[in-house]
């Protein structure tokens, strides 16, 4: 037999031998597939530019029936032809709420281009009322890059810049788990995945947080709405539909995941809960606020001071957490602007911390003038005074000094305050309305932990917290203070 006969006999064996083998590895592993297995459920994928049959559908076109206003009960945007266009004062909110579920989305910046950097055909679309994929003219349009057009705005930066032309009509469609709370008390985080006119520009990147900058929900929940921001710009809407989705994972009694999400996310996050011991004083009535002629008729209930902001079963909100002794490690220059807002003769947050060095937008939401007055106590640290008309642009301030609540008042509205916390690290957070805060990408190690806030005896209180890969946990009560 010639040598090359052997040759094929010997690949030929070879090739029957791998067969088998391959053979019989699927019988082993698959069972044989039955057409009575469960089917998936048949839609109607629509036709292109319509929505699938299983989806909610928010705007066809039609009316803004699905949706209410943010400052006021009526969504005030203007609709034409088919077509709708964020149109201030506020955004809109989607009537029904939502958790896990793909949302599809068209828009389009002005095509009369106007503005820069973020003043350019920003809007965005919030899932839950709090986690924003920004919407922005980045077209040929640069600014910082967690703040940029498919950004989980000052969250995570979108993997290309796919934007279209102002003026032409662009998609996102979005994937969306939202963070769960477990029964410890510690958050397990959800995802996001976005595609950017069919581009994948977020490849399931965590959502960790209590929302992000300028959201107007806060706080961990089981499901919120979908909010459409009005940046004062006048982006228009089309097609906006909701599927609801199956969760992608249950959160178990033990704390544990039963699904992989969590094992993405980073590592080293502090959550936590403080609570009040004790009854606050009663807040008191904002007579000035009430009897004046331009901002009392912006509130149908009479506001009240708001000092303690306490839930059921004694959850404060308003606290400020900081890990201790991490000062000069500010990432405050290139971190996402912190905002604070004056909307209906009120500064939004009343509390909020931020880094040194992190620029804050101040906005002026009202239509009438404000000034934003701030008076530092700790050297280095400048006062500031400006007016701010209706419509003014946004003021951009920051603060070079650590400083526990640094206030910031109007002089035109005299009950107007703030108190703004400027930390020298990135370790810290407010507490939401539940007494919830979450503190984000600790190293592990030993550290120290305080918790801050205006009023409470113990403000300030210190303690030790441990962080793992799996995070770190650490309660706080704090107390009302005697009167003597
Ligand atoms: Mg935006």
């Amino acid at each position: 037999m010639p040598p090359s006969m052997i040759q094929k006999i010997l690949t030929l064996c070879l090739l029957f031998v791998s067969a088998v083998s391959i053979a019989t590895a699927q019988t082993n592993k698959v069972t044989a597939p039955k057409k009575e297995d469960p089917q998936p459920t048949v839609i109607d994928p629509g036709a292109p530019g319509k929505a699938p049959s299983d989806a909610i559908v928010l705007f066809d076109g039609k009316d803004l029936s699905m949706f209410r206003g943010e400052r006021k009960p009526e969504p005030g945007w203007k609709i034409d032809n088919g077509v709708m266009e964020s149109t201030p004062p506020g955004g809109i909110f989607s009537k029904e709420e939502f958790a896990d579920c793909q949302v599809h989305v068209e828009f389009a910046a002005p095509s009369n281009v106007k503005g820069n950097d973020q003043g350019r055909g920003n809007s965005g679309v919030y899932l839950m009322g709090r986690y924003e994929i920004q919407i922005l003219d980045n077209y040929e349009n640069k600014t910082y890059p967690n703040g940029q057009c498919g950004a989980m705005y000052g969250h995570h930066v979108p993997l290309v810049n796919a934007c279209r032309k102002p003026g032409e009509w662009q998609t996102y469609d979005i994937i969306f788990h939202p963070p769960k709370k477990r029964v410890d008390g510690t958050v397990k985080a959800g995802s996001f995945t976005v595609f950017h006119n069919g581009v994948l520009i977020q490849d399931n990147v965590p959502v960790t947080g209590e929302g992000t900058a300028a959201s107007p929900l806060r706080g961990i929940v089981e499901k919120g709405p979908l909010y459409l921001q009005d940046h004062g710009n006048p982006v228009r809407f089309r097609n906006v539909w909701v599927r609801k989705l199956a969760s992608v994972s249950e959160v178990t009694s033990s704390g544990k995941d039963t699904a992989s999400v969590s094992q993405r996310t980073s590592t080293g996050m502090i959550t936590g809960k403080v609570t009040l011991k004790g009854t606050p004083p009663a807040e008191s009535v904002n007579d000035l606020l009430v009897a004046d002629v331009s901002c009392g008729k912006f509130h149908t209930t009479p506001p009240t001071t708001h000092h303690w902001v306490v839930g059921a079963k004694g959850e404060l909100a308003n606290v400020v957490v900081m890990l201790r002794g991490m000062d000069g490690k500010s990432k405050g220059a290139s971190a996402a602007p912190a905002v604070l807002d004056q909307k209906n003769c009120q500064y939004v947050p009343q509390i909020l911390a931020v880094q040194t060095g992190q620029k804050i937008t101040v906005k002026n939401s009202d239509p009438l003038m404000h000034n934003v007055h701030s008076l530092p106590i700790v050297t280095g640290n400048n006062e500031g005074n400006v007016g701010m008309m209706e419509r003014s642009p946004d003021l951009s301030l920051s603060f070079p000094r650590a400083e526990n609540f640094l206030k910031f008042k109007c002089d035109v509205h005299p009950w107007m305050f703030a108190w703004v916390t400027v930390v020298d690290h990135p370790y810290f957070a407010v507490t939401a309305r539940d007494g919830s805060f979450t503190i984000k990408d600790v190293p592990p190690g030993k550290y120290k932990i305080a918790a801050y806030h205006r009023k409470a005896a113990s403000a300030g209180m210190e303690r030790e917290v441990e962080v793992t890969a799996d995070g770190g946990m650490s309660n706080f009560e704090l107390s009302v203070p005697s009167t003597n």
